[in-house]
Protein backbone atom coordinates (compact mmCIF):
# COMPACT_ATOMS: atom_id res chain seq x y z
CA UNK A 1 0.00 0.00 0.00
CA UNK A 2 1.24 3.22 -0.90
CA UNK A 3 2.62 5.62 2.09
CA UNK A 4 0.97 9.33 2.93
CA UNK A 5 3.09 11.56 3.47
CA UNK A 6 2.23 16.03 4.77
CA UNK A 7 4.77 18.06 3.58
CA UNK A 8 4.28 21.22 5.03
CA UNK A 9 6.23 24.55 3.70
CA UNK A 10 5.11 23.02 -0.11
CA UNK A 11 5.48 26.29 -2.01
CA UNK A 12 8.98 26.34 -0.71
CA UNK A 13 11.74 25.37 -2.35
CA UNK A 14 12.29 22.03 -0.08
CA UNK A 15 8.87 21.53 -0.58
CA UNK A 16 8.84 21.18 -3.95
CA UNK A 17 11.70 18.94 -4.65
CA UNK A 18 10.56 16.63 -1.90
CA UNK A 19 7.20 16.66 -3.42
CA UNK A 20 8.73 15.44 -6.75
CA UNK A 21 11.05 12.32 -4.53
CA UNK A 22 7.78 11.15 -2.99
CA UNK A 23 5.44 11.10 -5.72
CA UNK A 24 8.73 9.33 -7.68
CA UNK A 25 8.32 6.68 -4.68
CA UNK A 26 4.44 5.91 -5.10
CA UNK A 27 3.65 8.18 -1.91
CA UNK A 28 0.20 10.16 -1.84
CA UNK A 29 1.59 13.73 -0.73
CA UNK A 30 -0.59 15.95 0.56
CA UNK A 31 0.86 19.70 0.70
CA UNK A 32 0.63 22.30 3.75
CA UNK A 33 0.15 25.65 2.05
CA UNK A 34 -1.06 28.96 3.95
CA UNK A 35 -4.00 31.36 2.68
CA UNK A 36 -2.12 33.91 0.73
CA UNK A 37 -3.72 36.60 -1.56
CA UNK A 38 -2.05 34.25 -4.53
CA UNK A 39 -1.14 30.82 -4.48
CA UNK A 40 1.99 30.92 -5.48
CA UNK A 41 2.75 27.21 -7.04
CA UNK A 42 5.32 27.98 -9.45
CA UNK A 43 8.13 25.40 -7.98
CA UNK A 44 5.57 22.61 -8.27
CA UNK A 45 4.75 23.88 -11.63
CA UNK A 46 8.25 24.37 -12.73
CA UNK A 47 8.64 20.39 -11.93
CA UNK A 48 5.63 19.64 -13.38
CA UNK A 49 3.91 18.19 -10.35
CA UNK A 50 1.30 20.44 -9.58
CA UNK A 51 -1.18 18.31 -10.48
CA UNK A 52 -0.50 15.43 -8.84
CA UNK A 53 0.07 17.56 -4.93
CA UNK A 54 -3.22 17.51 -3.15
CA UNK A 55 -3.13 20.65 -1.05
CA UNK A 56 -4.50 21.33 1.92
CA UNK A 57 -4.79 24.79 3.98
CA UNK A 58 -2.16 24.80 6.30
CA UNK A 59 -1.07 27.31 8.93
CA UNK A 60 1.80 26.75 11.62
CA UNK A 61 0.03 29.82 13.49
CA UNK A 62 -3.31 28.18 13.96
CA UNK A 63 -3.18 25.19 16.34
CA UNK A 64 -6.64 24.00 15.52
CA UNK A 65 -5.66 23.78 11.88
CA UNK A 66 -2.53 21.64 12.53
CA UNK A 67 -4.80 19.53 14.66
CA UNK A 68 -7.28 19.07 12.54
CA UNK A 69 -5.46 18.65 9.24
CA UNK A 70 -3.43 15.64 10.83
CA UNK A 71 -6.44 14.01 12.18
CA UNK A 72 -8.36 13.78 8.73
CA UNK A 73 -5.06 13.41 6.48
CA UNK A 74 -3.57 10.35 9.00
CA UNK A 75 -0.30 10.75 7.35
CA UNK A 76 2.35 8.06 8.06
CA UNK A 77 4.95 10.88 7.61
CA UNK A 78 5.25 14.51 7.83
CA UNK A 79 7.95 16.51 7.01
CA UNK A 80 7.46 19.77 8.36
CA UNK A 81 9.72 22.51 6.02
CA UNK A 82 7.61 25.15 6.53
CA UNK A 83 8.90 28.23 8.14
CA UNK A 84 9.54 31.57 7.96
CA UNK A 85 13.20 30.65 6.49
CA UNK A 86 15.29 34.45 5.89
CA UNK A 87 17.65 34.89 8.68
CA UNK A 88 17.89 38.27 7.62
CA UNK A 89 13.76 38.85 8.46
CA UNK A 90 14.03 37.45 11.54
CA UNK A 91 16.31 40.77 12.39
CA UNK A 92 12.69 42.65 11.57
CA UNK A 93 10.64 40.16 12.89
CA UNK A 94 11.58 37.97 15.24
CA UNK A 95 8.01 37.68 17.32
CA UNK A 96 6.77 35.88 14.43
CA UNK A 97 9.54 33.95 13.07
CA UNK A 98 9.52 32.48 16.66
CA UNK A 99 5.74 31.90 16.43
CA UNK A 100 5.63 30.13 13.75
CA UNK A 101 9.42 28.49 13.47
CA UNK A 102 8.93 26.99 17.20
CA UNK A 103 5.66 27.07 17.87
CA UNK A 104 4.45 25.76 14.57
CA UNK A 105 6.62 22.86 15.41
CA UNK A 106 5.39 22.04 18.68
CA UNK A 107 1.96 22.23 17.56
CA UNK A 108 2.80 19.63 14.97
CA UNK A 109 4.34 17.23 17.48
CA UNK A 110 1.68 18.09 20.04
CA UNK A 111 -1.10 17.35 17.22
CA UNK A 112 1.12 13.65 16.20
CA UNK A 113 1.31 12.98 20.04
CA UNK A 114 -2.93 12.93 20.35
CA UNK A 115 -3.58 12.09 16.83
CA UNK A 116 -1.04 8.90 16.07
CA UNK A 117 2.59 9.04 17.81
CA UNK A 118 3.65 6.01 15.30
CA UNK A 119 3.50 9.20 13.12
CA UNK A 120 7.18 9.63 11.75
CA UNK A 121 8.21 13.21 11.71
CA UNK A 122 10.90 15.27 9.77
CA UNK A 123 12.30 18.50 11.33
CA UNK A 124 13.83 20.92 9.06
CA UNK A 125 16.79 22.31 11.24
CA UNK A 126 19.49 24.49 10.04
CA UNK A 127 23.37 25.14 10.21
CA UNK A 128 22.45 28.70 11.20
CA UNK A 129 21.90 27.07 14.79
CA UNK A 130 26.07 26.71 14.74
CA UNK A 131 26.22 30.10 14.25
CA UNK A 132 29.68 31.26 15.87
CA UNK A 133 30.80 28.00 14.98
CA UNK A 134 32.44 26.40 17.77
CA UNK A 135 34.64 23.69 16.30
CA UNK A 136 35.23 23.06 12.70
CA UNK A 137 33.95 21.26 10.55
CA UNK A 138 30.50 20.97 12.58
CA UNK A 139 29.08 17.56 13.30
CA UNK A 140 25.99 16.25 15.07
CA UNK A 141 28.29 17.41 18.94
CA UNK A 142 29.37 20.54 17.59
CA UNK A 143 27.72 22.73 20.37
CA UNK A 144 25.44 25.31 18.95
CA UNK A 145 25.78 29.02 19.33
CA UNK A 146 23.22 30.69 16.89
CA UNK A 147 23.36 34.58 15.75
CA UNK A 148 19.65 35.49 15.00
CA UNK A 149 16.47 35.11 15.88
CA UNK A 150 15.98 32.44 13.14
CA UNK A 151 18.72 30.41 14.51
CA UNK A 152 17.62 30.65 18.20
CA UNK A 153 13.75 29.45 16.67
CA UNK A 154 15.37 26.51 14.39
CA UNK A 155 17.49 25.69 18.04
CA UNK A 156 14.30 25.75 20.39
CA UNK A 157 12.88 23.78 17.66
CA UNK A 158 15.09 20.73 17.26
CA UNK A 159 15.28 20.12 21.19
CA UNK A 160 11.11 20.25 20.86
CA UNK A 161 12.19 17.70 18.35
CA UNK A 162 14.62 15.50 20.27
CA UNK A 163 12.50 15.47 23.14
CA UNK A 164 9.46 14.54 21.91
CA UNK A 165 11.53 11.49 20.55
CA UNK A 166 12.82 10.94 23.91
CA UNK A 167 9.72 11.65 25.76
CA UNK A 168 7.07 10.06 23.94
CA UNK A 169 9.11 7.84 21.31
CA UNK A 170 7.80 9.38 18.51
CA UNK A 171 10.07 8.55 15.55
CA UNK A 172 10.60 12.72 14.76
CA UNK A 173 14.41 13.22 13.04
CA UNK A 174 16.00 16.40 12.73
CA UNK A 175 17.77 16.98 9.77
CA UNK A 176 20.54 19.67 10.53
CA UNK A 177 20.34 20.86 6.22
CA UNK A 178 23.80 23.36 5.32
CA UNK A 179 22.49 25.86 3.10
CA UNK A 180 20.92 24.27 -0.19
CA UNK A 181 20.05 26.13 -3.35
CA UNK A 182 18.63 25.60 -6.63
CA UNK A 183 17.36 27.73 -9.39
CA UNK A 184 13.83 27.27 -7.16
CA UNK A 185 15.67 28.63 -4.38
CA UNK A 186 13.77 32.13 -3.30
CA UNK A 187 15.76 35.80 -4.42
CA UNK A 188 15.98 37.42 -1.42
CA UNK A 189 18.49 34.59 -0.93
CA UNK A 190 22.19 35.26 -1.77
CA UNK A 191 23.11 32.89 -4.31
CA UNK A 192 19.81 33.41 -6.16
CA UNK A 193 20.04 36.33 -6.17
CA UNK A 194 23.65 36.64 -7.34
CA UNK A 195 22.41 34.16 -10.70
CA UNK A 196 19.22 36.13 -11.08
CA UNK A 197 20.80 39.84 -10.74
CA UNK A 198 23.55 38.93 -13.09
CA UNK A 199 20.65 37.67 -15.72
CA UNK A 200 18.92 40.55 -15.52
CA UNK A 201 22.02 42.84 -16.11
CA UNK A 202 22.97 41.09 -19.03
CA UNK A 203 20.14 41.82 -20.39
CA UNK A 204 19.72 45.57 -19.23
CA UNK A 205 16.86 44.49 -16.93
CA UNK A 206 19.18 45.29 -13.97
CA UNK A 207 21.32 48.36 -13.47
CA UNK A 208 23.71 46.44 -10.73
CA UNK A 209 23.74 43.89 -7.71
CA UNK A 210 23.60 45.30 -4.52
CA UNK A 211 25.31 42.88 -1.94
CA UNK A 212 26.23 43.13 1.49
CA UNK A 213 29.23 41.06 2.89
CA UNK A 214 31.21 39.41 0.13
CA UNK A 215 33.54 37.68 2.88
CA UNK A 216 30.71 35.28 4.49
CA UNK A 217 31.32 31.61 3.41
CA UNK A 218 28.92 29.09 3.68
CA UNK A 219 28.58 25.30 2.68
CA UNK A 220 26.48 25.38 -0.17
CA UNK A 221 24.73 22.06 -1.88
CA UNK A 222 22.16 21.44 -4.50
CA UNK A 223 18.85 21.15 -2.64
CA UNK A 224 17.51 18.13 -4.80
CA UNK A 225 20.13 15.57 -3.03
CA UNK A 226 19.20 16.93 0.36
CA UNK A 227 15.59 15.98 0.37
CA UNK A 228 16.73 12.45 -0.58
CA UNK A 229 18.70 12.76 2.91
CA UNK A 230 15.22 14.21 4.70
CA UNK A 231 13.62 11.06 3.14
CA UNK A 232 15.79 8.81 4.40
CA UNK A 233 16.04 10.30 7.65
CA UNK A 234 12.29 9.58 7.75
CA UNK A 235 12.96 5.73 6.79
CA UNK A 236 15.33 4.60 9.69
CA UNK A 237 14.01 2.18 12.12
CA UNK A 238 15.67 4.53 14.84
CA UNK A 239 14.91 8.42 14.20
CA UNK A 240 18.34 10.11 15.03
CA UNK A 241 19.78 13.82 14.56
CA UNK A 242 21.85 14.16 11.16
CA UNK A 243 24.27 17.15 9.65
CA UNK A 244 23.41 17.26 5.55
CA UNK A 245 26.52 19.20 3.98
CA UNK A 246 28.94 18.82 1.34
CA UNK A 247 32.16 19.31 3.73
CA UNK A 248 33.43 22.19 1.69
CA UNK A 249 32.60 26.21 2.09
CA UNK A 250 32.65 29.10 -0.32
CA UNK A 251 32.59 32.71 0.29
CA UNK A 252 29.82 35.12 -1.50
CA UNK A 253 32.54 36.99 -3.74
CA UNK A 254 33.78 33.15 -4.81
CA UNK A 255 29.41 32.46 -5.77
CA UNK A 256 30.00 36.07 -7.59
CA UNK A 257 33.28 34.67 -9.49
CA UNK A 258 31.67 31.34 -10.34
CA UNK A 259 28.26 32.63 -11.31
CA UNK A 260 29.85 35.66 -13.47
CA UNK A 261 31.44 33.59 -16.94
CA UNK A 262 28.28 31.35 -16.50
CA UNK A 263 25.99 34.51 -17.81
CA UNK A 264 29.50 36.19 -20.13
CA UNK A 265 30.98 38.08 -17.49
CA UNK A 266 34.50 38.17 -15.51
CA UNK A 267 34.92 40.18 -12.45
CA UNK A 268 37.71 41.91 -11.66
CA UNK A 269 37.33 43.49 -8.12
CA UNK A 270 38.19 47.50 -7.08
CA UNK A 271 38.38 49.65 -4.13
CA UNK A 272 38.10 48.62 -0.58
CA UNK A 273 35.39 47.98 1.91
CA UNK A 274 31.94 49.25 1.32
CA UNK A 275 33.30 51.12 -1.59
CA UNK A 276 34.04 47.98 -3.07
CA UNK A 277 32.84 47.02 -6.67
CA UNK A 278 33.00 44.07 -8.95
CA UNK A 279 33.83 45.27 -12.60
CA UNK A 280 33.72 43.04 -15.73
CA UNK A 281 37.05 42.93 -17.29
CA UNK A 282 35.55 42.93 -21.12
CA UNK A 283 33.60 45.84 -20.43
CA UNK A 284 34.77 47.80 -18.06
CA UNK A 285 30.72 48.09 -16.34
CA UNK A 286 30.31 48.15 -12.51
CA UNK A 287 28.16 44.80 -12.18
CA UNK A 288 28.67 44.84 -8.50
CA UNK A 289 28.24 47.51 -5.38
CA UNK A 290 28.35 46.74 -1.58
CA UNK A 291 25.07 48.07 0.05
CA UNK A 292 25.14 48.36 4.21
CA UNK A 293 21.41 47.42 4.32
CA UNK A 294 22.27 43.88 3.71
CA UNK A 295 24.86 43.18 6.25
CA UNK A 296 23.15 41.75 9.36
CA UNK A 297 23.12 42.88 12.86
CA UNK A 298 25.20 39.50 14.17
CA UNK A 299 26.62 37.56 11.16
CA UNK A 300 27.66 33.73 10.81
CA UNK A 301 30.93 34.37 9.02
CA UNK A 302 31.82 30.92 8.01
CA UNK A 303 30.16 27.46 8.13
CA UNK A 304 30.98 23.98 7.04
CA UNK A 305 29.95 20.50 8.27
CA UNK A 306 30.75 17.08 8.01
CA UNK A 307 28.15 15.17 6.50
CA UNK A 308 30.27 11.78 7.92
CA UNK A 309 27.36 10.89 10.24
CA UNK A 310 24.52 10.90 7.44
CA UNK A 311 27.08 9.04 4.97
CA UNK A 312 28.12 6.19 7.37
CA UNK A 313 24.24 5.42 8.55
CA UNK A 314 22.02 6.65 5.70
CA UNK A 315 24.54 5.84 2.74
CA UNK A 316 23.69 9.80 2.07
CA UNK A 317 26.32 11.00 -0.41
CA UNK A 318 25.40 14.38 -1.97
CA UNK A 319 26.24 14.48 -5.97
CA UNK A 320 26.24 17.90 -7.53
CA UNK A 321 29.29 19.58 -6.89
CA UNK A 322 29.62 23.63 -6.15
CA UNK A 323 30.41 24.49 -10.02
CA UNK A 324 27.31 22.23 -10.81
CA UNK A 325 25.25 24.01 -8.81
CA UNK A 326 26.34 27.42 -9.63
CA UNK A 327 26.11 26.80 -13.31
CA UNK A 328 22.50 25.11 -13.10
CA UNK A 329 20.94 28.34 -11.15
CA UNK A 330 23.15 30.73 -13.83
CA UNK A 331 21.35 28.77 -16.85
CA UNK A 332 17.83 28.49 -15.13
CA UNK A 333 17.69 32.83 -15.01
CA UNK A 334 19.40 33.45 -18.05
CA UNK A 335 16.80 31.39 -19.59
CA UNK A 336 14.07 32.65 -17.47
CA UNK A 337 15.10 36.12 -18.00
CA UNK A 338 15.75 35.69 -21.89
CA UNK A 339 12.30 34.09 -22.04
CA UNK A 340 10.53 37.40 -20.73
CA UNK A 341 9.14 36.03 -17.98
CA UNK A 342 8.98 37.64 -14.44
CA UNK A 343 11.75 36.48 -12.55
CA UNK A 344 9.89 34.42 -9.17
P1 LIG B 1 11.30 28.48 1.74
O1 LIG B 1 11.39 29.81 2.38
O2 LIG B 1 11.51 28.35 0.27
O3 LIG B 1 9.87 27.84 2.07
C1 LIG B 1 9.25 28.03 3.30
C2 LIG B 1 7.85 27.48 3.23
O4 LIG B 1 7.20 27.69 4.50
C3 LIG B 1 6.95 28.15 2.18
O5 LIG B 1 6.13 27.18 1.59
C4 LIG B 1 6.11 29.09 3.03
O6 LIG B 1 4.86 29.42 2.46
C5 LIG B 1 5.91 28.23 4.27
N1 LIG B 1 5.45 28.98 5.43
C6 LIG B 1 6.02 30.09 5.96
N2 LIG B 1 5.31 30.50 7.02
C7 LIG B 1 4.27 29.65 7.16
C8 LIG B 1 3.18 29.57 8.06
N3 LIG B 1 3.02 30.46 9.04
N4 LIG B 1 2.29 28.56 7.93
C9 LIG B 1 2.43 27.66 6.93
N5 LIG B 1 3.43 27.70 6.03
C10 LIG B 1 4.34 28.68 6.15
O7 LIG B 1 12.32 27.51 2.51
P2 LIG B 1 13.16 26.26 1.97
O8 LIG B 1 12.30 25.41 1.14
O9 LIG B 1 14.47 26.76 1.45
O10 LIG B 1 13.52 25.52 3.33
C11 LIG B 1 12.65 24.52 3.87
C12 LIG B 1 12.87 24.43 5.37
O11 LIG B 1 14.23 24.06 5.62
C13 LIG B 1 12.64 25.72 6.12
O12 LIG B 1 12.10 25.38 7.38
C14 LIG B 1 14.04 26.29 6.31
O13 LIG B 1 14.09 27.13 7.44
C15 LIG B 1 14.84 25.03 6.47
N6 LIG B 1 16.23 25.11 6.06
C16 LIG B 1 16.53 25.54 4.80
C17 LIG B 1 17.84 25.58 4.38
C18 LIG B 1 18.19 26.01 2.99
O14 LIG B 1 19.37 26.25 2.74
N7 LIG B 1 17.24 26.10 2.07
C19 LIG B 1 18.95 25.18 5.28
C20 LIG B 1 18.50 24.63 6.54
C21 LIG B 1 17.19 24.63 6.91
P3 LIG B 1 4.70 30.71 1.47
O15 LIG B 1 5.11 30.24 0.12
O16 LIG B 1 3.24 31.00 1.60
O17 LIG B 1 5.57 31.78 2.02
P1 LIG C 1 21.68 32.26 5.26
O1 LIG C 1 22.98 31.55 5.42
O2 LIG C 1 20.50 31.40 5.57
O3 LIG C 1 21.62 33.56 5.96
O4 LIG C 1 21.53 32.49 3.67
P2 LIG C 1 21.67 33.82 2.77
O5 LIG C 1 21.79 33.36 1.37
O6 LIG C 1 20.57 34.79 3.08
O7 LIG C 1 23.04 34.47 3.25
C1 LIG C 1 24.27 33.79 3.16
C2 LIG C 1 25.39 34.75 3.50
O8 LIG C 1 25.52 35.72 2.46
C3 LIG C 1 25.17 35.55 4.79
O9 LIG C 1 26.37 35.53 5.54
C4 LIG C 1 24.89 36.96 4.31
O10 LIG C 1 25.34 37.99 5.20
C5 LIG C 1 25.71 36.99 3.03
N1 LIG C 1 25.26 38.02 2.07
C6 LIG C 1 26.04 38.96 1.50
N2 LIG C 1 25.31 39.76 0.74
C7 LIG C 1 24.03 39.33 0.80
C8 LIG C 1 22.81 39.77 0.21
O11 LIG C 1 22.76 40.72 -0.54
N3 LIG C 1 21.69 39.04 0.50
C9 LIG C 1 21.73 37.94 1.32
N4 LIG C 1 20.60 37.27 1.55
N5 LIG C 1 22.87 37.54 1.93
C10 LIG C 1 24.00 38.22 1.67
Amino acid sequence: MSKTALVTGITGQDGAYLAQLLLGKGYKVYGGARRTSSLNTWRLAELGIEPEVELIDFELMETGNVLRVIERIRPDEVYNLAAQSFVQASFEYPIYTIETNTLGTVRILEAIRQVNPKIRFYQASTSEMYGQVQKTPQTERTPFYPRSPYGISKLHSHWLTVNYRESYGIAASSGILFNHESPLRGREFVTRKITSGLALIKRGRLDVLALGNLEAKRDWGFAGDYVEGMWLMAQAPVADDYVLATGETHSVRHFVEAAAPQLGFAIEWQGQGQDETGVDRKSGRTLVRINKEHFRPAEVSVLMGSPEKARQKLGWERRVTFNELVARMAEADERRVRDGGILL
